[in-house]
């Protein structure tokens, strides 16, 4: 299941990273959004990723709302 929104749509949701979860084995990790410009969508990313647990390549992208904080602090954006 590919989320066809844009990290620009992501971070104006609240977002501040990304959830990689792999499809074979679940291992999954956190990643700063901030890598990546506003008109990539979280889809394009998917094909990207190798896992580093099991190698396969491939992987599920989704929006970490949890995110809004980083250092502890929380990050008011507007
Ligand atoms: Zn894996």
């Amino acid at each position: 299941m590919s989320l066809k929104i844009t990290l620009g749509e992501m971070r104006a949701a609240g977002a501040r990273a990304v959830l990689v979860y792999c499809r074979a084995c679940g291992h999954g990790t956190r990643l700063d959004a901030d890598r990546w410009p506003d008109d990539v969508r979280l889809s394009d990313l998917e094909p990207r990723f190798t896992c580093k647990a099991c190698g396969a390549r491939g992987a599920d992208v989704r929006p970490d709302y949890s995110g809004g904080q980083r250092d502890g602090g929380t990050i008011y954006r507007r």
